[in-house]
């Protein structure tokens, strides 16, 4: 099958008209001979047998059958592969986002079912530490609150959540990437965080003025200024599209899996000018996950 480009709900259903159409683009990507194609898993043998019901290699050599869905984010769906796929589109072709209860309610699936696999698509969203950050980069401490109030300054209250982020923009002072990170304080180890996964030692990192920033001026290039709106100009519009997003979609979230919706609302800004290819890409990555379970999502009380 070739590669999924559309956008829309009318193309989505075009292409995917079965959970068998889905599982024939899981297979092609999972077995692409660019992608190194089949291996057994048991054996290392790469001859195979193709089973046409439901498109499982068997291993010429073992005779191991391995299932398209087997070893990737898809395996044990039970709900159907086309409702699956359908929630991979939704959340990463639609601009809003999409709540586990009114996702449920759409497919006629229990709501615990959608919450479970919306989070494993968001373990897959993110981001990895190969695309670091090589520009311009604005490093900021955050703070959320009751009701998912976010403010783009920090904030020493036990009540409020911590938070550091770092946007690239380039020479036309646009939007490149951004990602956010659930910290604990803002000493330097916290704020480091985001430096050691999203920052290259060679970026020109502006933060605010801020001791916590200090020790990190040792291995990074930074520079501090005051944290007005006209040094940060970039970060406050991301941190108000956050929390609109936030705000119109979820009445409540878990600080547990806070980190895994920063991680969905960034993967879509930093994919905003490659739409066509943002279906494909985080299903290739679902493919390359480890399976997640219940128990790796599930809050532990
Ligand atoms: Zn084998």
């Amino acid at each position: 099958m070739q590669t999924y480009t559309g956008q829309g709900i009318v193309e989505f259903f075009g292409t995917f008209k079965s959970d068998y159409e889905c599982l024939q683009y899981l297979a092609d990507r999972k077995w692409n001979p660019e992608n190194g194609g089949f291996i057994c898993s048991k054996c290392g043998h790469n001859k195979f047998t193709i089973r046409q019901k439901n498109l499982a290699l068997d291993c010429s050599s073992c005779h191991h059958v391995e299932s398209p869905t087997a070893r990737t984010m898809f395996h044990r769906v039970r709900f159907g592969l086309q409702k699956a796929f359908y929630i991979v589109h939704s959340m990463s072709c639609k601009s809003r986002g999409m709540s586990a209860t009114q996702m449920a309610a759409e497919l006629k699936i229990s709501r615990p079912t959608a919450w479970l696999f919306m989070h494993k698509v968001r373990s897959s969203m993110a981001s990895r530490a190969s695309t670091k950050a090589q520009g311009k980069v604005q490093v900021k401490a955050l703070a959320y609150g009751w009701k998912e109030d976010f403010r783009p300054k920090r904030s020493h209250s036990p009540k409020r959540k911590k938070i550091v982020s770092s946007i690239e923009i380039n020479e036309n002072r646009q939007i490149v990437q951004c990602h956010f990170k659930h910290i604990e304080n803002y000493s330097a180890k916290e704020l480091g965080k985001i430096f050691k996964s999203h920052i290259s030692p060679e970026a020109f990192v502006v933060t605010e003025k801020w001791t916590g920033f200090k020790p990190l001026e040792s291995d990074y290039k930074i520079e501090q200024k005051t944290g007005n709106f006209k040094n940060f100009m970039q970060t406050n519009y991301v941190v108000h599209h956050l929390k609109t997003w936030f705000r119109s979609t979820y009445t409540w979230v878990h600080p547990h899996h806070m980190q895994g919706y920063f991680d969905e609302f960034s993967f879509k800004i930093n994919r905003s000018s490659s739409k066509e290819n943002i279906f494909d890409s985080l299903i290739l990555r679902m493919i390359s996950a480890k399976p997640l379970l219940y128990r790796d999502i599930r809050i532990s009380t």
